[in-house]
């Protein structure tokens, strides 16, 4: 981008800003957003101080971090089996399930390859015929297309997955539902949402009375979203507006909807920190049940869900405090020596506050 560019952009978020002040007629806004990539943008670009009366609150956008701990502890008990190799996306490979990470288990002599993509995985695979390789299928609506794609592609027999991908819209409707905090808008993830399109959202609109705008990831487009959600609010139109249309169709992408109904179900799903949230994972339809990890291997975890003692990744994935109001944050907690998941993962909430909690737009201004 060039300084014209930035000038023009910091200028226009700069009226956005102003208008969403004037348009504040009470003291206080609540605007959750679910979207790690969104809470990046407003750490790193300062919003929140540039909006004093919208009170920003990030919900469960990270999937590294309410990914189930069962499921961790499964995928480091096989890395430790004799023939078998797991892959893992990089922000996993440091998540602790009840007691160790792959990390861990790489260190304790277990056969664990961090990879970019399923492709990688499936390509190990192909590669070492006399290994199993397991892949920790991990992410939300925008990676589960990928994972249906590979596993109609044929792969070879020696690749199973862990089914972690979970769906965002059940999520924010048991947000709703719980009332634990106040939830006046909400900002839909642009990346699902160009998966999934509008019309999830609508439903959970109309009948929770709660507007929602989808939006893209520059500071532009998120305070847009909150222009459009201020607006929205204060006529009382619950509905939903895509702010994101240069990526977002109403339909969302058909074929890659097409590949998920293919090959997942719909099922209820743990989110750590949350809870079990129904309707809200996808397991594996019967006919590719024999990709699956848990039915291939017979390995038995016990489902221990709590979480490290003192961590508040619950509260801050509920949009009930800021990670800085963790009393470990900064200081037992850190994104070296990590406690909790939040503070693990590029995406979390914790490890962004940590690195990113300056005023990034703030400085530019002077
Ligand atoms: Fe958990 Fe660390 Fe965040 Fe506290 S600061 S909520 S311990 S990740």
């Amino acid at each position: 981008m060039d300084s014209h560019m930035i000038l023009r952009d910091r200028s226009l978020a700069l009226k956005v800003a102003k208008y969403i002040n004037e348009h504040c007629s009470r003291d206080r806004y609540v605007i959750m957003h679910v979207c790690g990539t969104h809470e990046y943008t407003i750490t790193h670009s300062g919003i929140r101080s540039l909006i004093p009366k919208v009170d920003l609150r990030a919900g469960p956008g990270c999937p590294v971090c309410v990914a189930s701990p069962v499921n961790i502890d499964l995928a480091v008990k096989l890395s430790l089996m004799d023939n078998v190799l797991v892959t893992t996306f990089g922000d996993m490979f440091r998540v602790k399930g009840s007691k160790f990470s792959l990390m861990d288990s790489k260190g304790m002599g277990g056969r664990v390859q961090v990879v970019y993509s399923i492709h990688d995985a499936v390509e190990l695979a192909r590669r070492n015929p006399n290994f199993e390789v397991v892949h920790f299928a991990i992410g939300f609506e925008t990676t589960a297309p990928s994972t249906a794609a590979m596993l109609l592609s044929n792969p070879p027999k020696n690749f199973s997955i862990i089914p972690t991908h979970l769906l965002i819209p059940p999520a924010m409707l048991y947000l709703l539902n719980l009332g634990e905090i106040r939830i006046d808008g909400f900002i839909c993830p642009g990346h699902v949402s160009t998966i999934i399109g509008v019309k999830p959202y609508l439903d959970i609109a109309y009948s929770k009375r709660v507007p929602m705008v989808i939006a893209g990831f520059e500071p532009l487009d998120v305070l847009m979203g909150v222009a459009m959600l201020i607006d929205m609010i204060n006529d009382g139109e619950y509905t939903v507006k895509n702010e994101y249309t240069r990526a977002v169709r109403f339909e969302g992408n058909v074929k890659a909807i097409e590949l998920m109904n293919t090959v997942f179900k719909v099922s209820d799903a743990y989110w750590r920190g949350i809870g079990f949230i129904p309707k809200s994972g996808l397991e594996l339809k019967d006919e590719f049940s024999s990709f699956d990890a848990r039915v291939r291997f017979d390995v038995e975890v016990e489902a221990d869900y709590t979480m490290p003692p003192g961590c508040r990744c619950g509260d801050v994935l509920r949009g009930l405090i800021m990670p800085w109001e963790c009393p470990l944050f900064a200081k037992a907690c850190t994104p070296e020596n990590p406690v909790g998941p939040c503070m693990v993962s590029s995406e979390g909430s914790c490890s962004i506050a940590y690195k990113y909690g300056g005023s990034y737009l703030h400085k530019i201004m002077g």
